[in-house]
């Protein structure tokens, strides 16, 4: 699909001062704070994508019968851009990104965006607040970017949109979890599913988000930070967490993920990562893993390190699984921070690849200013 869609900015003519951004940029946490400007774009069942434009953040204007408030028609993405070294801006495999916008498009019912306008979408907001860029590998500091998509046709009847809204805000981001890279604690949810064979799961929208919630709760009151979700159908496969995939690595070097099984989110971290560990010596498998496997395997000590990826937290030990009756340490907490080598190698690897430290032999980077 040939791209549709030109950017033009509308320069705001209130931009935060140079030092109102340094001080946002000195600690920015995580989705807290955004940039000056964001992305807009129209689609309409009669014009296609039109009215694509750079302007100011800030509320947007939505009718209360707009589709997206009732029946929850939206897709998002998530990426970073990351400043090297030399001042220059890239981003991590969007053309990966934008496939999975389109195939999420299409289980929603909504537009497809042709992937050049995803990308010149991203390229036009970095290049006119670039200066919101962190510069920082220390830290692992970025510009968080969420390109999203939902339906703004103000219609209460049920079928898709026939008039939808593109945006792409824009936000500094520190480490995802406040506390550093430290093992996060995990609880079994046994009560909720996130995703079900034919449903949702594989697609990336807000609707996913919204279901795990309640599971997040309970996760609270059982004094962990996150949840795990297992299979829909026997309650018994390990799928992943509410917005990470999950690996587990193996005493004698194996490194085991979910397979894709169509209620499992494809996380471009996590298909590096299968890549990535390759290269660094480990056998890696894509496969069903039961909870059994899980528990029985760090009992024994089978599994030594298991650890959630996605873009944002990047990579991000496991340190403990509870569940309605139990609960147990994983890895190795007699030894230094809880951070298992396999997974701190493999989280520096993609680490030094996304901040140009290290040459980027897959051609995973792009250049956005
Ligand atoms: C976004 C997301 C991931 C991670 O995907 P990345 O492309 O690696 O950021 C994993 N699981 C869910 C449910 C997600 O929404």
């Amino acid at each position: 699909m040939s791209a549709a869609l030109s950017f033009p900015v509308e320069q705001r003519s209130d931009p935060r001062s140079d030092a109102e951004r340094e001080t946002i940029l000195a600690n920015p946490g995580f989705g807290k704070t955004f940039t000056d400007h964001m992305v807009l774009a129209t689609w309409s069942s009669d014009e296609g994508w039109h009215d694509g434009k750079i302007t100011a953040y800030g509320p947007l204007s939505l009718d209360p019968s707009a589709a997206v408030l009732h029946y929850a028609q939206e897709i998002f993405e998530g990426m970073k851009a990351y400043r090297h070294a030399d001042g220059s801006i890239w981003t991590f495999r969007p053309e990966a990104n934008a496939a999975r916008f389109q195939r999420s498009a299409r289980r929603l019912a909504l537009p497809a965006l042709p992937e050049d306008d995803f990308l010149a979408s991203l390229k036009a907001l970095v290049a006119v607040d670039q200066a919101w860029v962190p510069s920082g590998e220390a830290g692992e500091m970025s510009l968080y970017l969420r390109p999203f998509m939902f339906a703004s046709e103000a219609f209460l009847g049920v079928r898709p949109a026939a008039r939808v809204t593109y945006c792409v805000i824009a936000s500094p981001a520190g480490p995802y979890f406040s506390s550093g890279l430290k093992p996060v604690s995990i609880w079994l949810s046994s009560d909720y599913v996130r995703a079900a064979p034919g449903g949702t799961g594989a697609a990336k929208c807000g609707g996913n988000y919204a279901a795990s919630l309640a599971a997040q709760v309970e996760a609270g009151e059982n004094g962990c930070e996150q949840v795990a979700f297992l299979d829909g159908l026997e309650h018994r496969w390990v799928e992943e967490l509410g917005g990470m995939n999950l690996f587990f690595v193996y005493s004698d070097g194996r490194l085991v993920t979910p397979e894709l099984t169509g209620t499992i989110l494809e996380g471009v971290t996590r298909g590096s990562i299968l890549e990535l560990a390759k290269e660094l010596g480990h056998t890696v498998e894509e496969r069903r893993i039961s909870i059994d496997e899980w528990r029985d395997g760090v009992a024994s000590g089978e599994i030594s390190e298991v650890f959630a990826c996605g873009t944002a937290a990047v990579v991000t030990p496991l340190g403990r699984l509870a569940w309605d009756g139990g609960e147990m340490l994983i890895g190795d907490h007699s030894v230094d921070d809880g951070v298992g080598a396999t997974t701190a190698a493999i989280r520096q690897r993609l680490l030094d690849i996304q901040y140009g430290r290290t040459e980027d032999t897959h051609g995973w980077l792009t250049r956005l200013v």
